[in-house]
């Protein structure tokens, strides 16, 4: 009993023990499965930070246009065509067949897929012959990125690095991945590259047939060539095609379908067009860049200028660039650099948009606009267009002639010069400089310490896509948006250049069709749209230009040698304004003439014909003009004046010198000294008034101007290799506002008292006279003797 009684509860004990061991071993085996998971996943993220992944992937640079077609495109560094696929053009076609064939259980496992990796170690082991098929899609993007050896060594690494691929992106970014680097034959990788070359086509476009046939590419590329071995490669794609008909993935309408498409693919050459654009965007340095050009107008133009070119070169002109802007957008919506990229001889792989060279008179429209802005010039304004001297700048009109009083309007029309350069130097040199950098004028804000007044004359740096970015502002109400060429170019950059009113007052001076520089021999302006243009013609006639818009395009264009040799027979008005013409026949051949409605801001008033001036009472020959109300001048017409003069007509008296009695009163109409002398000089007659009353003391003992340079009585010797031209300066009493400085009684300049003259005299005895704008004169003489220094 006592042994019975023992034994029982030993028996009880083992049990319990062995059920105890049980649970304490089963709970002990997953704390170590845990801690070794733990264990691996932190040996995992050590690694990964040791190994990182080398996932730079470099791609061809490709060039869409608005559509988005390629429409060129550079090989990478290592001379492939590797260019990416963007999300969106990864169809749920072309993923599902790509799943379907190359890892069926891509979206569920970790990179590696542990089944099939046993299953084919298994094959390896008891067949004694390697087998792939174990490698999933994120396996073959680790081994794209970094190729190696097949061996298990490798196959080990890719793992690890498939791994790091799925702890880094998502399965999208994977499949994004594997397509852009899948070897598809020859140097092409990826399958847009593959889709573009071989079916013309962007991937997303692809068919059932096309992406299967791709897709067992990479299989076997050295004997599954498109174009070579198309037959092989339908019987292949088919014995697939029929795989996934077993496997319900398609409907059998989808693979009937399928099996019944010919296979034409070959290999195509890589578009190459709109090279100097391309070009100007490869040097960025992103992968993808959507133009806005619509080949067709690109195309075209390409064509005109090439066509134009080749009628011009008998005259030594053999280059040209167009840029066209849609003014609505502010896309570049054709880019031309030169007659024809392929021309070696006259270096046509030089982009002439974007080089940098003299503007001529292009600048002129803005310097007006900008002068109306501040109210001192209206289209109708008088003004003196005769020869000026601005410390020793002189500078002249294109003809080298005078044409007296002209309005603005006429100025700007027949690009007059001294009118430009007054006004020029009335507004202040930097006002334009500043308008001109905020507007991108890189050249010009590089050289903004060094611009004289000559620069509204070409005296500057500009590029034909600056200029016709600045002129699509006058087609925008004044407001400048920066040109884009491209997606990449992001937010507009805006800048108010001018006013809507000045605006509106430019095109309506630069929409004149009866003006000089109306190309000669153009008769094709029946269906001519409705345009404002300006053209230049630079120093030496070495560029010509013609900037032209309407309220759809701006085209600016340039014409010349990349030479930089000048051509006789070169001008704006009748080398670039047929070209310019041409152009907007072709882009807006149906125009419907819509043309820039007169801004509120802008109104209408009268004024007098002589002076553009508001009427006085003595005005009788009124005209039309526009006026920007608050802003523009309000001064009244002031060229008739009362004067006293005696009764014979000879002497004319001031307030204090007149007689008791014995004089009269006449209105004189008056005539500005510098422009007396000019009337003098072209022998046309003006009223003049009497000689002042010699017995008037205030004009005659007064304050006369004290001359400070040159010393009266002085010997000047002046170097006959370098004349330097003699200074003259005076000064003069507080109530005086301008002297007029004569030489040997001929007239020579006016100017404000504190302001420097200067002049080369001619050898000998010279007579100079300062006389104030009271009519006050001095006198001094000098010898001037020229010697060999
Ligand atoms: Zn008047
Ligand atoms: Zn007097």
């Amino acid at each position: 009993m006592p042994r019975l009684r023992a034994v029982a509860p030993v028996k009880d004990i083992t049990t319990d023990m062995k059920l105890r061991i049980t649970k304490k071993h089963i709970t002990r085996f997953f704390k170590r499965l845990g801690l070794a998971v733990i264990g691996l996943f932190i040996l995992f993220l050590l690694l990964n930070l040791i190994f990182p992944l080398k996932d730079k992937v470099e791609y061809s640079t490709i060039i869409t246009d608005k559509n988005g077609e390629v429409i060129n495109a550079f090989l990478t560094r290592d001379e492939k065509w590797r260019m990416k696929t963007e999300l969106n053009e990864i169809s749920p076609l072309l993923r599902k067949t790509i799943i379907a064939k190359e890892d069926k259980y891509f979206y569920s496992h970790p990179g590696v897929n542990l089944f099939a990796v046993i299953r084919a170690a298994f094959k390896n082991i008891f067949r004694m012959r390697r087998t792939s098929g174990a490698s999933t899609i994120t396996m073959q993007v680790a081994r794209a990125l970094e190729p190696r050896k097949r061996n298990i060594g490798s196959k080990m690494i890719e793992m690890f690095r498939a791994f790091q691929l799925e702890w880094k992106y998502s399965k999208h970014e994977i499949l994004q991945m594997y397509l852009n680097l899948v070897p598809y034959g020859g140097n092409l990788e990826g399958v847009k590259s593959a889709s573009l070359l071989y079916f013309s086509k962007n991937p997303d476009h692809l068919s059932l047939a096309e992406i299967t046939a791709l897709s067992i590419i990479p299989n076997r590329p050295s004997s599954l060539v498109m174009g070579k071995n198309n037959d092989l490669i339908v019987q292949e794609r088919n014995r697939w095609l029929k795989k996934f008909a077993g496997d319900k993935i398609f409907t059998e309408k989808e693979i009937e379908d399928a099996l019944a498409e010919p296979l034409t693919a070959t290999r195509n050459t890589v578009p190459h067009f709109a090279k100097h654009l391309s070009n100007k965007l490869f040097k960025k340095g992103d992968y993808a860049y959507k133009t806005h050009l619509d080949l067709n107008t690109q195309l075209k133009t390409e064509k005109i200028v090439e066509d134009y070119i080749r009628a011009q070169r008998l005259r030594n002109i053999n280059n040209a660039s167009v840029v066209i802007i849609d003014n609505k957008t502010h896309k570049v919506i054709s880019y031309v650099g030169s007659a024809n990229f392929n021309d070696t001889t006259d270096a046509g792989q030089v982009n002439g948009a974007a080089a940098v060279r003299q503007p001529g008179s292009t600048l002129k429209p803005l310097l007006f606009a900008l002068c109306m802005d501040e109210g001192f010039v209206t289209p109708k304004l008088m003004m003196n267009d005769i020869a000026v001297n601005y410390n020793g700048y002189a500078p002249e009109n294109y003809d080298q002639k005078y044409n007296g009083y002209v309005t603005a309007e006429f100025a700007l029309e027949h690009s007059l010069n001294i009118p430009a350069v007054k006004e020029l130097k009335m507004l202040g040199k930097d006002k334009l400089v500043q308008k001109l950098s905020a507007c991108d004028f890189k050249q010009i804000e590089r050289d903004k310490y060094k611009l004289g007044l000559s620069m509204i004359l070409g005296g500057c740096g500009t590029t034909l896509e600056e200029l016709t970015g600045l002129f699509s502002a006058f087609a925008n109400e004044g407001t400048y948006i920066s040109p884009s060429y491209s997606d990449k170019d992001g937010l507009h950059k805006k800048v108010n250049v001018v006013s809507p009113e000045a605006a509106f007052m430019i095109n309506d001076i630069l929409s004149k069709v009866n003006r000089p520089d109306f190309p000669l021999n153009w008769q094709s302006t029946e269906r001519m749209p409705k345009i404002a243009w300006k053209t230049g013609t630079s120093y030496g006639r070495r560029d010509a230009w013609s900037i032209g818009y309407n309220k759809k395009y701006t085209v600016g264009v340039w014409v010349g040698n990349f030479s930089g040799i000048g051509v006789p027979d070169l001008s704006g008005s009748n080398t670039a304004t047929p070209l310019l013409f041409k152009i907007f026949n072709t882009i807006d051949y149906d125009s419907d003439e819509e043309w820039f409605t007169q801004p509120k801001d802008c109104e209408t008033r009268m004024v007098c014909s002589e002076t553009g001036l508001v009427p006085a009472d003595h005005c009788h020959h009124l005209i039309m003009d526009y006026f920007i109300p608050l802003i523009s001048s309000t001064a009244k017409c002031n060229n008739i004046q009362e004067v006293l003069i005696s009764a014979d007509e000879k002497i004319s008296y001031c307030k204090n010198c007149a007689p008791q009695a014995g004089y009269k009163k006449k209105t004189y109409k008056i005539t500005e000294t510098e422009m007396q002398a000019w009337f003098e000089e072209n022998r046309i007659a003006y009223q003049k008034i009497p000689a002042h009353n010699p017995d008037c003391d205030i004009i005659f003992k007064g304050n006369a101007p004290a001359i400070t340079s040159p010393a009266n009585g002085s010997e000047y010797l002046i170097s006959k290799k370098n004349k330097e031209p003699l200074q003259l300066t005076c000064k003069t009493s507080s109530d005086v506002s301008k002297v007029y400085w004569y030489i040997d009684n001929k007239f020579y300049k006016g100017c404000s008292p504190g302001e420097k003259q200067f002049f080369v005299p001619t050898e000998g005895p010279v007579k100079i006279s300062c006389t104030d704008d009271k009519g006050r004169n001095r006198d001094v003489k000098i010898m001037v003797r020229y010697v060999n220094l």
